[in-house]
């Protein structure tokens, strides 16, 4: 993907902008683009850069986003609505052509890196309503106020704030700040590549052709590694033409090469599940503790869309995507709800709600609608079932699926209190909010503005869960930690 038409290879102390934004690491990277801490040495304060392929494909999408980013902030003067913050955009020539870059707020972790620190076993669930109003905020504002859907919520695309201030100059209290310099590490040159040195900051053909070997050769296994939340994407053969939908950041077990924290390095899920059952390591938990002020804001509108204004059928990531787009129907805010309900529940529980694993794709696909229909009461799925470009993939002219006869219902308290360990108040409780957004029938899912009344979320989530130990935290170089006074032995969760 480093070539002509593809990434643009930054390194550290990198400038972009006539030396305004300097490199500091690397942040993530997805399909379209590679995203980094950079240093903005006009208002001195770290942001996030993001710089996109160069093929007038991404370009085009960069812009639809610019587009779209530009309208969220204009009718969101007070930052109020849990939406990243687009600060500048511009672009920038390099080697393989002109990249357009967006400038954001820097903010922290992602949601899947927040269920990692948790060994998978699901986040308390005072914070999983926490989380859940910000979402529901993001999404109310964004359908009923601007008629935009998201089309690709997932953990990866909600953030937590930053922990540390962005807007302080790390060189106040001793650290250091990388300076812009040609001399500088290459950091990456795929996502995979270790960081290698060089004498003069460049790199030579043979260099490259190494790197890049290197890299496939670990993506490859890491591939095969992950072949247990297999999806269909690969970004060394993902079809770079299509908008694809499908980030790498979690499908590949790519390994970030700067920050071994974020989401890019998640291991192989099925080793962190068998750990489940276990306690969370002490570092973990107190990472997931920090997490506690939970505001958290939507990122990634590179797939966004208004709901009068589509451009592809072909939306959100598999495990996420609601039946009348697995079906090709028509679809409107109420996918954002489906894919909302998945994130709810997979921060509740660490497991991926609708995880198919085998089969080719319409296998896979028709599991996830059994899913739904198995949630479902059953009354209002038939006529629903009709009409999509797919359906009769999946149903009969009766409205029945074709390959699945039997549908075994468990109902989804049961699941909670079985399989989760969940209390049955809180089992009932979740319930009810949960299903209704699982609805097939996408007409009959509450909007963000009805969840954000619903009981479940207006109980205030601290008040609920008033046993919960208050730990205060500590940031020292770079490390969380907790403050001593309050280490007496209490369980954290
Ligand atoms: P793409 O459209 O290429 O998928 P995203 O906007 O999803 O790009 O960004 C890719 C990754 O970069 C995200 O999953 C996240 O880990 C990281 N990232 C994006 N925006 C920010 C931000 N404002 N602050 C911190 N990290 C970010
Ligand atoms: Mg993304």
């Amino acid at each position: 993907d480093y070539r002509r038409g593809g990434y643009h290879a930054v390194r550290i102390g990198d400038t972009f902008k006539n030396g305004r934004y300097v490199v500091q690491s690397k942040l993530g990277w997805g399909h379209f683009s590679t995203v980094w801490l950079a240093w903005d040495s006009q208002r001195s304060r770290y942001v996030a850069l993001k710089v996109q392929k160069s093929a007038q494909h991404y370009t085009e999408a960069a812009l639809d986003e610019i587009k779209i980013l530009k309208q969220i902030a204009e009718e969101d003067p007070d930052d109020k609505k849990c939406v990243v913050k687009l600060l500048d955009h511009f672009k920038h020539s390099g080697p393989n052509g002109q990249h357009v870059c967006m400038v954001f707020e820097y903010l922290g972790d992602n949601l899947l890196t927040l269920i990692k620190y948790s060994d998978y076993r699901g986040v308390p669930l005072h914070m999983v309503k926490e989380i859940c109003f910000h979402i529901l905020v993001g999404l109310d504002y964004l359908h009923r106020r601007l008629s935009i859907i998201h089309t690709d919520l997932k953990p990866e695309n909600v953030l937590l704030l930053s922990m540390i201030d962005p807007s302080k100059d790390p060189r106040k209290s001793g650290a250091s700040l990388i300076l812009p310099t040609s001399k500088n590490k290459i950091v990456a040159e795929s996502s995979s590549s270790k960081e290698i040195k060089s004498s003069n900051g460049d790199l030579t053909r043979n260099q490259k052709k190494k790197i890049r070997k290197k890299a496939k050769k670990a993506a490859q296994s890491c591939a095969q590694k992950e072949a247990s939340s297999e999806n269909d994407a690969n970004p060394e053969d993902s079809n770079v033409d299509a908008k694809s939908n499908e980030d790498p950041v979690e499908e590949q077990s790519n390994g970030s090469v700067i920050k071994d924290d974020s989401a890019n390095s998640d291991g192989p899920k099925d080793a962190c599940q068998a750990k489940r059952g276990r306690r969370g390591s002490r570092s973990t938990r107190q990472k997931l503790l920090a997490a506690a002020d939970l505001n958290c804001k939507l990122v990634d509108f590179g797939n966004a869309c208004w709901t009068y204004k589509q451009f592809t059928s072909d939306i959100q990531t598999r495990q996420y995507r609601c039946p009348e787009v697995l079906l090709g129907s028509k679809y409107s805010t109420p996918a954002d709800l489906w894919s909302f309900a998945c994130i709810c529940f997979e921060l509740a529980t660490g497991d991926v709600l609708f995880d198919p694993h085998s089969g080719d794709n319409y296998d896979r696909d028709e599991v996830i609608l059994t899913g739904s229909l198995g949630i479902d009461d059953g009354t209002s799925w038939h006529d629903a079932a009709q009409g999509g470009r797919y359906s009769r993939d999946f149903f009969n002219r009766y409205g029945d699926l074709r390959h699945i006869r039997r549908l075994r219902f468990w109902p989804p308290t049961k699941v909670l209190m079985e399989k989760y360990d969940f209390s049955e108040q809180d089992a009932n409780d979740m319930t009810d909010f949960l299903v209704p957004l699982l609805d097939f029938v996408p007409e009959k899912r509450p909007t963000a503005a009805q969840c954000l009344s619903h009981p479940w979320i207006t109980g205030g989530p601290r008040l609920l869960e008033p046993s919960m130990p208050s730990v205060k935290l500590e940031v020292k170089d770079g490390n969380i930690s907790e403050l001593k006074e309050e280490k007496d032995g209490r369980e954290a969760m």
